[in-house]
């Protein structure tokens, strides 16, 4: 177990693609299984929802009209949750397939690799810092 590959940062970086590649392998199978445990709590959250969802149109008819309000407002909610899971779902797919692919940490808009470290923070990233930061100006 104790192979001493704690990243002790600092001059790592290599220009061999294959090197990174052979040395990525194990960060990325890591990944890999990071990924499946995120799909699965986000799955699981998802099947929680919507019982919560449930629970939200039975109030709806047991009270008044006064706190009807509430309850759309509070299912609107649980609605935006469960779309915006749906689509942490649909990007952890997409990150998977990539990951089989061997597409996985590579900018899908100038081809160059994501750095691991945005991977870390951002399993799902399609983009390096550069692109995604133009993707986010062009569209706000
Ligand atoms: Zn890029």
């Amino acid at each position: 177990m104790a192979s001493g590959r704690t990243a002790t940062g600092g001059s790592q970086k290599r220009g061999s693609l294959i090197c990174l590649v052979a040395g990525a392998g194990g960060r990325i199978r890591k990944m890999r299984d990071k990924l499946l445990k995120m799909r699965d709590e986000l799955k699981r959250l998802s099947a929680m929802g919507d019982a919560a969802a449930a629970v939200v149109e039975l109030d709806q008819s047991k009270v008044g009209r006064l706190s009807r309000m509430d309850a759309m407002q509070a299912q609107a909610v649980a609605q935006d949750t469960a779309s915006r899971r749906d689509l942490m779902i649909r990007r952890i797919q997409a990150a998977l397939e990539r990951i089989d692919a061997g597409e996985y940490g590579r900018c899908q808009s100038c081809d160059e690799d994501i750095p691991p470290k945005r991977l870390e923070i951002e399993p799902t990233a399609l983009f390096c810092i550069r692109c995604a930061s133009e993707q986010e100006i062009s569209s706000s």
